[in-house]
């Protein structure tokens, strides 16, 4: 009921008249048009802004002229040479310039001509269950006959009445209807007060006279209707003041701000444009095929119907929009704005939803809603959940290109380079995942974001396992410079706290190895364990290098070297370091053999590390693995302190026995040489 209602005649001679519809042919069937129908009269967006009136009477009382002049519509009139009309049916068109939808019911007089009175109980039931207003169209001259056709047709009026709207509706009122009687052909000797106490009247006894089912016994006519009345003059006899009262009466359907607007709220059957095709015809089946009309069952499926549509229609909008999205999110991209993006055709699918389908039965609509929710969020939650891991990987990569940024260089802080880079790549997901989520949602990124932080962690372990990895073999490396030449020096100066100087040098550069990496450890945030682990390891590789120097310096090649030196320090030269010179008479045996007994008590001397100093002493525990290159091998500390075995001592021993007779030997015939000479 909006502006157009109020139109004059002269704007409404403008408007173009509207095409009728036949909804209800002469076979009984129901039109598939009248959807299309209702568009194409603009409707079908009216929602409840729109009234429907249908008419009532016998045959030929002017029925379809009236409507004619009142909405501008364009019914068939019966032609005044043929006096016949042999179509039945139901037509249905838009009044002009106003949102009414008219209804002109066509037929034989069946009561009149005792056929047929089931199509007229067919279309009163049919009218009754979509109009607001039913004209009762009747001449001045059948008002108070009470047994007449009229009568006959309010008495089926009422009776359907009860079945149809007898319950109250849901909301715990009465279905109301306004039934308006137009009395045609008023001579105006008779009162129209007069003929509307005798209308009222009549229709107080045919309700009385109804049988009404036990439980609305005491019911009362206006609990179901109210009663209207206008009278109309001769159409011909009076023809000019025919066309001024029916203008005036059309003012009743139109302006709104009349007391007496017959459109009143309380008689709208609360059917959404969009729906009344759908619903009228559903009516008709059941009215057809004579089942009990049951209007609430009708009013579901028609929601269920409806709802179904609307929200069919809402889905593949958003389907269309959200596919771009689809591709890019699989192949791995982070989508700028995708969350919201999503909650904007969230939104605009709901919003659609509701403002056509919440017109419906309340509670369809919101059972079908819900199933519009889930599978608006199921077609969008692949979107984030791909999205989600999306930014997760994205995320750890640019985690590890900033601790490969920050890890550059010396002097960096390593427990410095990954809070930054942790924080910063946190932040990063969450604000990505954050925007991701859709309001009304039970959307959530905890499981990812652990997942992320998981991963973060292990890399940032990673990184510092390396780190840790690559300092220890600095440390080792800086470790065998500073070794190598006091043990050389030590152990090419036989002496009895030989090996004292060797492990003093070992445990001072152990102790120096042992504290810069403390120092630099301190930035790897590593645990105590793991710098024991560390140390452990970094002991035992010292210890393994030492090792290796020593060995270096005693193959049976160098020791025997270092062998020869001593002795022949001893054999060939004197106390003052200066060549002997052998002449006969001289004690060689004496001299030889203390020279080479000294000699090869450095056998012993060096066939152990073994300080005189105890507290020099060095050990290790022999399980200790090399935590850091995660090599398996079974290390036998106390195997490594031992230098010769004692085979290798007698190997040994006798192959420098050989060298030093060979001097011997040569000392001798120097002698005889020079007394020779
Ligand atoms: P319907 O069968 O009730 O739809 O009646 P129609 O509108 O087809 O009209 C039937 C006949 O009655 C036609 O010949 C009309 O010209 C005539 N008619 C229409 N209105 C009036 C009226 O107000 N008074 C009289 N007497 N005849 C009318
Ligand atoms: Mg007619």
């Amino acid at each position: 009921m909006n502006g157009n209602h109020v139109n004059g005649d002269a704007t409404l001679s403008k408007q173009p008249t509207y095409e009728r519809i036949q909804i209800i042919n002469d076979e009984k069937q129901f039109t598939p048009e009248l959807t299309h129908q209702v568009e194409r009269w603009g409707l079908q967006n009216a929602g409840f802004d729109y009234d429907i009136v249908a008419v009532f009477g016998s045959q030929s009382t002017g029925k379809s002229t009236l409507l004619n002049r009142l909405f501008g519509t364009n019914f068939d009139v019966m032609d005044e040479t043929k006096r016949q009309q042999t179509t039945k049916g139901i037509w249905i068109c838009k009044g002009k310039a106003m949102n009414v939808m008219v209804m002109d019911v066509e037929g034989t007089d069946g009561r009149e001509r005792g056929e047929d009175q089931d199509f007229e109980r067919k279309s009163a039931l049919f009218s009754l269950a979509s109009s607001e207003v039913l004209l009762v169209n009747l001449w001045e001259h059948q008002v108070g006959l009470y047994q007449g056709a009229n009568m006959g047709l309010l008495k089926t009026v009422f009776e359907v009445n009860l079945g149809l709207f007898g319950k109250k509706t849901a909301d715990g009122r009465n279905q109301r209807t306004l039934l308006l009687f137009i009395i045609r052909d008023h001579i105006g000797t008779t009162p129209l007060a007069n003929l509307q106490a005798t209308l009222t009247a009549d229709m107080q006894k045919i309700w009385e006279s109804l049988s009404k089912p036990p439980e609305l016994q005491d019911r009362q006519l206006s609990d179901y209707f109210d009663l209207s009345f206008a009278a109309l003059p001769h159409k011909v006899l009076e023809a000019q003041r025919f066309e001024t009262e029916v203008a005036e009466l059309r003012k009743r359907f139109v302006d709104k701000s009349r007391e007496d607007f017959v459109f009143k709220p309380a008689y709208h059957k609360r059917i959404p444009a969009d729906g009344v095709a759908f619903y009228m015809e559903g009516i008709w089946e059941q009215v057809q095929s004579n089942k009990d009309l049951d209007l609430p069952t009708q009013q579901e499926l028609l929601a269920q119907f409806r709802c179904d549509e609307i929200s069919s229609a809402a889905l593949a909008e958003f389907a269309e929009q959200a596919k771009p999205q689809r591709r890019p999110i699989e192949s791995g991209k982070v989508v700028e704005g995708l969350g919201g993006m999503m909650q904007n055709w969230r939104t605009a699918a709901l919003t659609r939803y509701d403002r056509d389908a919440s017109r419906y039965h309340q509670g369809v609509y919101k059972r079908k809603r819900a199933d519009l929710v889930s599978v608006l969020d199921s077609t969008i939650s692949p979107l984030f959940l791909g999205q989600l891991k999306n930014l997760h990987k994205a995320c750890l990569v640019q985690f590890k290109d900033e601790m490969h940024q920050g890890m550059r260089g010396e002097g960096y802080n390593f427990a410095d380079v990954v809070v930054k880079a942790r924080e910063r790549c946190e932040k990063r997901f969450l604000d990505g995942a954050k925007e991701a989520i859709v309001e009304g949602t039970d959307w959530t990124y905890e499981e990812e974001y652990g997942l992320l932080q998981q991963e973060v962690g292990s890399v940032a372990n990673q990184c510092r396992k390396d780190e840790t990895k690559k300092m220890v073999n600095t440390i080792e490396r800086n470790f065998k410079k500073q070794i190598s030449e006091p043990v050389e020096l030590a152990l090419n100066l036989p002496d009895h706290d030989m090996w004292d100087k060797v492990l003093k040098a070992f445990r001072d550069n152990l102790t120096k190895a042992e504290s810069s990496y403390l120092t630099r450890a301190k930035s790897f945030d590593c645990t105590d364990e793991e710098n024991e682990t560390a140390l452990a390891s970094l002991r035992k590789r010292a210890w393994l290098a030492f090792r290796a120097k020593i060995d270096e310096q005693t193959t049976d090649a160098a020791f025997l070297t270092k062998l020869r030196t001593y002795f022949e320090e001893r054999f060939r030269y004197d106390e003052n370091n200066v060549p002997r010179v052998w002449r006969p008479g001289d004690d060689i045996d004496g001299a030889f053999k203390k020279a080479r007994d000294q000699t090869l008590e450095l056998v012993p001397l060096y066939a152990r590390i073994h300080p005189v100093d105890p507290s020099l002493e060095y050990t290790l525990p022999s399980e200790t693995s090399d935590s850091l290159t995660e090599a398996a091998d079974d290390f036998d500390f106390p195997a490594t302190l031992v230098i010769f075995t004692e085979t290798k001592i007698l190997d040994i021993m006798a192959r420098f026995r050989r060298d030093a007779d060979a001097y011997y030997v040569e000392a001798k015939r120097s002698t005889v040489s020079s007394v020779a000479q």
